[in-house]
């Protein structure tokens, strides 16, 4: 099976009257250095403003990070299109688990490029606010689950990636522990103010590390809300 572009009709005919503004958001992200033409192609379809408020509907193809509230925000567009090519550069993993479900939109990236994403959510109304999108998307491949993603999602592990969307200080080992041999762990890790994007890959016992740019992420926080 070739998931990549795999978007439902469904997808594609909604928010057309954006889709200027979406086409300059990514030759916008072109200049900034994202170079995997996948992720720019599944970005340039998929509807931003469909995954926050229609009052900041406005600004949805402005790169930037915006409210979903409940103190929350979706990433910076170069920030979902920079770990996202860095999770699938060396070859794309079938399945994929996400920490941090948030508004829904970087898992639903992540849908059009793999076969399963796995999805874990510590707010439940933005959980469901996301499982909306997901089916109003026709997006069919996301699994999501109400708890805290530190813990990973032992029953569908191992996986050949995961991405972490809220920054911590290090890596939960639960995760290491889920991540298949050759897999590739991307996280945000550090302190607010300081924190570095990092990839992690699995090779046997052993994990590497690299750092890949300086970043702004919310917490990641323990337990359920
Ligand atoms: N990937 C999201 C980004 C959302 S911001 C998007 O595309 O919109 C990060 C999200 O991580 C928030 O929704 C926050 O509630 C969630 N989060 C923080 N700590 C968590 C944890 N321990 N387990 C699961 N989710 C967590």
């Amino acid at each position: 099976m070739t998931p990549v572009y795999r978007m439902s009709t469904a997808v594609q005919g909604l928010g057309m009257t954006s889709q200027r503004a979406r086409d300059r958001l990514i030759e916008r992200l072109r200049t900034e250095g994202i170079g995997d033409t996948r992720v720019l192609e599944v970005m340039r379809l998929l509807p931003r403003h469909l995954f926050i408020d229609e009052a900041l509907a406005s600004r949805a193809y402005e790169d930037t990070a915006l409210p979903i509230g409940l103190g929350q925000t979706i990433s910076q567009p170069w920030v979902v299109a920079r770990m996202t090519e860095a999770l699938i550069e060396h070859g794309l993993p079938a399945r994929v688990l996400e920490v941090g479900t948030g508004s829904g939109y970087q898992a639903a990236v992540l849908a059009s490029l793999v076969a399963e994403v796995y999805t874990v959510e510590r707010i439940d109304e933005l959980l469901r606010a996301a499982r909306r999108r997901f089916r109003k998307l026709g997006i069919e491949n996301v699994r999501s689950r109400y708890d805290d993603g530190r813990a990973g999602w032992a029953e569908y592990a191992p996986f050949d990636g995961i991405i972490v969307t809220a920054a911590g200080e290090s890596v939960d080992p639960a995760l290491f522990d889920q991540l298949a041999d050759g897999g590739t762990l991307i996280a945000p890790i550090g302190p607010s103010g300081l924190q570095q994007l990092r990839r992690y890959r699995r090779e046997g016992d052993r994990v590497s590390q690299e750092t890949l740019a300086d970043v702004a992420f919310v917490p990641l926080l323990a337990g359920v809300r």
